[in-house]
């Protein structure tokens, strides 16, 4: 089983899926957590450039083909490897976070990242997508406060309207492709979202 999660700033992304691996983990399932951008070696260092400023001396076009190069090595050096071995691969953020950030804000055209997602993940889909959603102020002073922790984040200085097109662009992947994605309310606290997100995870994917 693929699953990845999705949303924007200050989400709780990465709460949630560890959150999902401890409760995999219970229930006897083998699981790889893994993030994009990044998750292999050679796509860390792809991350790192990305994080570290460099991405924004980048256009949309040419940031994008960096996460594909990125994605592509993740994809062939350790998500196909985990879902042969049998294990499942949890994955904070995937191709989704594409379309959201380069694609809905960065401009980037859909034959453009329809072609990238050919080449970088071919017919590999996700069992199953959750996305976390926030109102964007909610989301952007959730950030602002892990940010005192020293936590990267790609967009700080971004402005509101920014993060509430961002989450418009996961509301409509969400109400898109219904079969394989689950949206849901991540306003409330980080346990009782666990228990929603466990059981659309049950009912989707136990069953
Ligand atoms: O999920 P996480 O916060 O670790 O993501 C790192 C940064 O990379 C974030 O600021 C996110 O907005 C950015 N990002 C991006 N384009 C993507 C995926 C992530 O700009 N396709």
């Amino acid at each position: 089983r693929f699953v990845t999660f999705e949303g924007g700033e200050g989400a709780g992304k990465s709460t949630q899926i560890k959150l999902l691996v401890d409760r995999l983990e219970k229930e006897g399932v083998r699981v790889v957590l893994t993030r994009e951008p990044g998750g292999s070696p050679g796509a860390e260092i792809m991350r790192h450039l990305v994080l570290s400023g460099m991405g924004k001396l980048l256009g949309p076009e040419a940031e994008t083909l960096l996460f594909a190069a990125a994605r592509d090595d993740h994809v062939r050096n350790v998500i196909l490897p985990a879902l042969n071995q049998g294990s499942w691969v949890l994955c904070d953020r995937f191709f989704d976070s594409t379309r959201a950030y380069q694609g809905s804000q960065g401009k980037v055209a859909p034959d453009v990242l329809n072609a990238m997602q050919r080449v970088t993940i071919g017919d590999l889909k996700p069992d199953l997508t959750v996305i976390l959603d926030v109102p964007a102020d909610v989301g952007m002073q959730r950030a602002a406060a892990r940010r005192g922790d020293g936590a990267p984040d790609r967009f700080e200085g971004e402005d509101l309207k920014f993060h509430q097109g961002l989450r418009e662009a996961f509301r409509k992947i969400a109400a898109d492709d219904p079969k394989r994605c689950v949206l849901i309310d991540a306003t409330a606290s980080a346990d009782s979202v666990s228990h929603i997100v466990w059981d659309a995870v049950r009912e989707r994917l136990f069953t």
